[in-house]
């Protein structure tokens, strides 16, 4: 790994460290194969789901490359959790499948 990637990921998780409001996912565009980092709110994104209990989300993504639309919904537990989670015009990555690309 380059020093300047190394740099940056140590940014990023000192940052995260900073964030405990932010709930962070990885996807890929299913049309042209785009990863991206999304990044929620667990205090604006998040609905209170009085169906089933704890919370959920719906976020809407667009990506960079061919601009199409991807719609995801997580449900998570009261202690944020993921208990389940779709999506629909692409799928969920894995942050190392994500990282692959950039290093
Ligand atoms: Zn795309």
């Amino acid at each position: 790994m380059k020093l300047r990637e190394r740099l940056h990921r140590l940014l990023e998780r000192r940052e995260r460290a900073h964030d405990p409001d932010g709930i962070y996912f990885y996807v890929r565009c299913g049309q042209c194969g785009q990863r991206l980092q999304i990044r929620a709110s667990r205090r604006f994104d998040l609905m209170r789901d009085l169906e089933r209990g704890g919370y959920m989300l719906r976020k809407e993504m667009m990506d960079g490359t061919c601009f199409s639309l991807m719609y995801a919904t997580i449900r998570f537990d009261d202690a944020y959790r993921v208990v389940s989670r779709e999506i629909e015009g692409g799928e969920f990555i894995t942050e190392e499948e994500f990282r692959r690309q950039v290093g």
